[in-house]
Parts: structure tokens; C-alpha cells; sequence
């Protein structure tokens, strides 16, 4: 397979999660072997899990003390669509979060298409188990398949009875990814919302771009866009961190009650020795 970067430059707007501001990203066409790297300010901040300076609601970059949030499902969606080199101009601090998942993101790259180049793209094969757990029981796994392209195993299990446990286990194809990966909203507890606005957050949220369940409610008119929405999200921010590694990563990961944190700790220790991936 050979690398691939756009056919031609993307501007994508829209307005920030937590500043509500408005938001304009620039995807331009990028030489063979670039990677993911985004710019602001003048800054060249590398899509690079050792550039990774926040993990706490969303995935953060940062180089220089200029930093771009909320990568992760932009980071998703170039990973379905095959795009490996891509400069991304940010005009602002975050990425917007238009509908809270990956669906436009993946639209718009879909509609301009890729174009092959004429260096062949190189994958990481993982050769041994990595895992990282925490204290409070979140584990993420990358175990050996045999060279075969990504396969997620997530399970959650959240308070409200209308999630409770929810699993997704798959191959991370184009098809999975568009149909039941792409359209899935963040989620939240509106107890959670109502602490972040009184902080002044999540000024750009809203019940078209995240889920918001009530006890054992959902508070979105429509409901739920797919059976599992929840879950499905979070393997939506696993495939985007993942892809944090520069590489398409061949190995299954399996992954409960993890997020952006473990992801991130998880590339740590698998770059943290040699023996555990080869690079094909
Ligand atoms: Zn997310």
C-alpha cells in the first residue's frame, strides 16, 4: 500500500467545545513521508502521542507553549479515510467539535478524496503484549494478531441504567468506521455539564453535538444515532489516539472503561521498548 495524502486543500469551520469560539481548520496536501502535523500560530505541532500535553477531557497537543486541543476525532476520521500526510492549519485553540463525533470530518475528507504518492506507507506490527492499567481498574492492551490491520475489543460500564455495559468488538475497516464509529457523540452527565458551564466551559456544547443523559434518561430529543453510541464513541477517540503513534498500528487492542490517559500511556510504553513493535 502507498502513502496517501488529499487531492486537494480542505477548509472545515465550525466552533470550539469548552470556548464556543469560532474555529477554521485548513487541511493541505503534504509531501511523502510528513505525518499528521498541525500548525498554529506558526507553530509546527507534530500528531505525535510525545507531543501529547493533556489528556483530560480531550486529547491536546503542544509545542512551544502553543497548543491545539481536541484532535482526536479529526485524528479518527484521517485514520479511515487513509490519509498519512496532512498539514492542519488551526486558527484557533480548539478544533471544533461540530457534531460531536466524526461524521463531517470524515465527509469532507471522503468528498475531496486521497491521492496516492509514490512512497509505499509503512505500518507497526506489534510483536508483543502492551498494557497499561490504572488504579482504578481502566485497562488498555495492544496484543500481537499476526500483522493483520486494527481490531478494537472497548467495554464500558456506566452508572446510568440506559448505557449500563456496553461492548464493540470489530476490524476498524472504512465501512465500520463510517457506518457505526463516525456518526457517535461525545457523551456526558448533565450533572457534569452543569459544573463545567459554572465554570465557563463547554460554551460551544450543546444537544446536537454530545449526548447528555439524565440518571436513566438521554436528554436528546432524538435519542440515541446508533445502537451503542456510547461505547462506539470511545473506540472513536481510541482509534483517533492510536493513530497519535504516526503509524497505523496492526494489533488488537483491547480496552475497558479507558480513555484519552491510558491511550496516550499506552504508545508511551509501547515506544518505550523496541522489542515490542517492528515497523513494516
Ligand atoms: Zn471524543
Amino acid at each position: 500500500m502507498q502513502q496517501q495524502t488529499l487531492k486537494k486543500q480542505i477548509v472545515i469551520e465550525g466552533v470550539g467545545l469548552h470556548s464556543g469560539a469560532a474555529s477554521v481548520l485548513t487541511l493541505k496536501p503534504a509531501p511523502t513521508d510528513f505525518g499528521v502535523i498541525f500548525t498554529r500560530q506558526g507553530q509546527n505541532i507534530g500528531a505525535k502521542y510525545f507531543n501529547v500535553v493533556d489528556t483530560r477531557n480531550c486529547t491536546a497537543i503542544g509545542a512551544n507553549g502553543v497548543t491545539v486541543s481536541t484532535i482526536e476525532h479529526l485524528m479518527a476520521a484521517l485514520y479511515a479515510a487513509g490519509v498519512d500526510n496532512v498539514e492542519i492549519e488551526c486558527s484557533a485553540l480548539e478544533l471544533p467539535i461540530l457534531n460531536g463525533g466524526a461524521r463531517e470530518f470524515l465527509d469532507s475528507l471522503l468528498d475531496v478524496g486521497v491521492a496516492t504518492q509514490e512512497k509505499k506507507r509503512h505500518y507497526l506490527k506489534v510483536l508483543k503484549p502492551v498494557c497499561f492499567e490504572d488504579e482504578k481498574g481502566a485497562k488498555v492492551q495492544l496484543l500481537p494478531n499476526g500483522g493483520k490491520d486494527l481490531h478494537i475489543h472497548f467495554e464500558i460500564e456506566f452508572p446510568s441504567k440506559i448505557v449500563g455495559h456496553q461492548t464493540f468488538e470489530g476490524d476498524i475497516t472504512p465501512e465500520v468506521f463510517s457506518t457505526q464509529i463516525a456518526p457517535c457523540r461525545t457523551f456526558c452527565e448533565k450533572q457534569q455539564i452543569d459544573y463545567l458551564r459554572s465554570i465557563g466551559l463547554i460554551k460551544g456544547g450543546s444537544l446536537d453535538n454530545a449526548v447528555v443523559l439524565d440518571g436513566d434518561h438521554i436528554l436528546n430529543p432524538g435519542g440515541f444515532k446508533v445502537e451503542n453510541e456510547c461505547v462506539n464513541h470511545k473506540v472513536l477517540d481510541a482509534v483517533g489516539d492510536l493513530y497519535t503513534s504516526g503509524f497505523r498500528i496492526l494489533a488488537d487492542s483491547v480496552c475497558s472503561k479507558s480513555g484519552h490517559y491510558h491511550n496516550n500511556e499506552l504508545l508511551k510504553k509501547l515506544f518505550a521498548d523496541e522489542t515490542n513493535f517492528e515497523i513494516v
